[in-house]
């Protein structure tokens, strides 16, 4: 008999059930990935799914390559048969992330759990032509994998302005983009598809995931480094905005009249106390920091400066964290986070710009605001980008991982 079309209730019926199915792998998959060698019976226990239905979401996961079977360990003392175990497949999948820096590019492989296995990185070109930057991202991710195989995806992170869902970088003006398809660009040089983040975003999804902030649902996570921007969790979910420009912190207006920004406006918080405008201000007093004491430096050896006791460093330092301090008292009041975590070459630093921010908090924020957030450093300092763009990749590759990961996409 010829098959019939189906009715709508059947449909919606499969539909359902393939719903279902998806959430129970997703399950499955999430405990297997958070623990080690666990048997059927444990995670039929630890879902409250049925030992049948584990064992055939454990039987594709094998088939998948995802996860690997161990075999039943030794019969104990008294001679009882133990239950088989299965582990979850770190190396059955590869995947790439980038982080494109002003002066740095950085590209990393990870594990099927997303987690950084080898990076490398090289300096930007100069200047930082797009196709130039994609050629040298290619030749390293081809590096990075030579001995692994192919990649299931790349996350891509950009110090800009990323629109949701194209993989366009609108305007990076630091790396003087505007409008750059970055995501098609790379989709195209690698082969696998590609997800494009704003990086105070993407540290904010790793630094949830592997960093300080595991647990934490309600996060700000300030970015301090040549440029400054935050990555927002709000309910454990990343706020991405409706065009995927969520976070600008840097660009929040703090004098009517102040320095030219990279914007192109006047007066933001980025051109007043980023690592850039701290640079600047050394180099105009004349300081000369760095291995060579000499006039070419970043905001790095300005740390460094400042932690090894130059008093200027230290001033200009405190100075930019009162100022991103008072700036950030708006955001404390408005998302009400448990925690503000600060990163980037200035901002993950404990010492005088920390001081400077946590004064200016607490010399303006409400106290009871303030007091149900703690302000911490980054955990994953200069791995927070490309480990966030690891985990995106790896979210995009395997798509029942976004029930349980949620947000980034
Ligand atoms: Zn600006």
């Amino acid at each position: 008999m010829a098959p019939t079309a189906q009715r709508p209730s059947q449909a919606t019926g499969r539909a359902q059930q393939a719903s279902l199915r998806a959430v129970n792998r997703s399950l499955v998959l999430d405990l297997l990935r958070r623990g080690g060698p666990t048997s059927r019976p444990s995670l039929a226990e630890q879902t409250g799914l049925t030992l049948p239905t584990v064992a055939a979401i454990v039987d594709e996961l094998i088939a998948d390559g995802l996860a690997v079977d161990r075999g039943a360990p030794l019969a104990s003392a008294r001679g009882g048969r133990r239950p088989r175990l299965v582990e979850f497949n770190t190396r059955s999948r590869w995947v790439l992330g980038v982080s494109i820096g002003v002066h740095r590019i950085t590209v990393a492989v990870g594990d099927a759990r997303g987690e950084l296995v080898a990076r490398l990185d090289e300096p930007t070109p100069s200047p930082a032509l797009p196709e130039q930057v994609v050629a040298k991202v290619a030749a390293m991710g081809r590096l990075l994998l030579r001995e692994r195989g192919h990649a299931d995806a790349v996350g891509v992170c950009v110090p800009g302005l990323v629109e949701r869902g194209s993989g366009i970088c609108l305007a990076a003006r630091n790396l003087g983009w505007d409008v750059v398809p970055i995501g098609h660009m790379l989709s195209q040089a690698l082969g696998v598809p590609a997800l494009v983040l704003n990086a105070p975003q993407a540290a904010a999804v790793a630094e949830r995931i592997q960093g300080v902030s595991q647990g934490v649902e309600d996060l700000v996570w300030i970015y301090v480094g040549t440029g400054i921007g935050a990555g927002i969790v709000c309910g454990g979910r990343l706020l991405r905005g409706s065009r995927g420009l969520a976070g600008e912190f840097g660009h929040v207006p703090v004098t009517s009249d102040g320095p030219p920004c990279s914007c192109g406006r006047h007066g933001c918080l980025e051109a007043v106390a980023s690592g850039g405008a701290i640079v600047r201000a050394a180099k105009a007093a004349g300081a000369r920091y760095g291995a060579g004491q000499s006039n070419e430096y970043g905001a790095p050896e300005v740390v460094a400066a400042a932690a090894a006791g130059d008093a200027l460093a230290a001033e200009l330092l405190s100075h930019a964290g009162e100022v991103v301090g008072r700036a950030a008292v708006g955001l404390l009041h408005l998302v009400n986070p448990q925690q503000m975590v600060l990163g980037g070459a200035v901002g993950e630093v404990e010492g005088p710009f920390t001081n400077g921010f946590r004064a200016a908090l607490a010399g303006q924020a409400i106290p009871f605001s303030l007091a149900s957030t703690a302000i911490v450093c980054s955990q994953l300092g200069d791995n927070a980008g490309v480990s966030g763009a690891l985990l995106v990749a790896r979210q995009q590759s395997e798509p029942s991982l976004q029930l349980v990961m949620g947000g980034s996409s």
